[in-house]
């Protein structure tokens, strides 16, 4: 991996914009300055990953904006050594963010292409994070509780049993709603049958769909 003095300015930049669109958390802020961005892109489009905008990747999917990571991310108040839970791994980015936070992140995608390479990208950057084919309407049951979880993708609804692998006190965010656009929501689980619904604002992303796909 290439990690030049441009980029490293780039990602500065980066910072800087996010700050002006009003993310606040230092912790955030430092590990998109840290982690880089490029290694989670196809060669073709490296030169525009500093960009604050979603990009392909394989299968069809998306590599989140970093302002929605960054804003996913500061929903979720990540300290130290918490498991966290991502549902779609994609490129990997946001899993490395979270994961250069301190977090311990169990990540999980349906795209078999993408689970691969994903996985081989993450071990070069040598981060906290275990990977796993699978559905992620299903969770993680073997690896519950976790303090968070973080859907990347669509919702169509929240699955209950994501909420029953929460620990009390944790929070789940996610992009609520089919269609064009989606609701950012935090849940948090005050009890294990009482939770606290926050509203965010309207995000875009790509469906969260059943099953793995080839
Ligand atoms: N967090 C990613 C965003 C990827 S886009 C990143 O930083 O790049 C959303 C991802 O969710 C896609 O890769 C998609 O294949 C995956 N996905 C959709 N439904 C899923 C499901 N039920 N289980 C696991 N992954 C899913």
């Amino acid at each position: 991996m290439t990690d030049s003095l441009l980029h490293k300015g780039q990602r500065k930049q980066l910072v800087e914009l996010l700050q002006t669109k009003g993310i606040r958390n230092s912790a955030v802020l430092q590990a998109i300055e840290q982690v880089p961005r490029h290694v989670f892109f196809d060669k073709a489009l490296q030169s525009h990953a500093y960009e604050d905008k979603a990009f392909p990747i394989d299968a069809g999917q998306t590599i989140s904006q970093p302002y929605t990571v960054a804003f996913q991310t500061e929903l979720l108040n990540i300290t130290h050594n918490e498991k966290v839970l991502e549902i779609g791994t994609g490129s990997g980015y946001q899993a490395a963010i979270l994961a250069k936070m301190g977090a311990r992140v169990f990540s999980v995608e349906r795209q078999k292409k993408l689970y691969f390479t994903t996985k081989t990208q993450l071990k070069k950057l040598h981060l906290h994070v275990e990977t796993f084919l699978g559905d992620g309407f299903k969770g993680l049951p073997q690896f519950a509780p976790f303090d968070k979880i973080l859907i990347t993708a669509a919702a169509p609804f929240i699955p209950k049993v994501l909420l029953e692998q929460l620990v009390i006190g944790g929070i789940i965010v996610v992009p609520f709603g089919e269609g064009n656009s989606q609701t950012m929501l935090s849940i948090k689980k005050i009890s294990e049958t009482e939770f606290e619904k926050k509203e965010h604002g309207t995000f875009s992303f790509v469906p969260m769909l059943k099953g793995i796909s080839e």
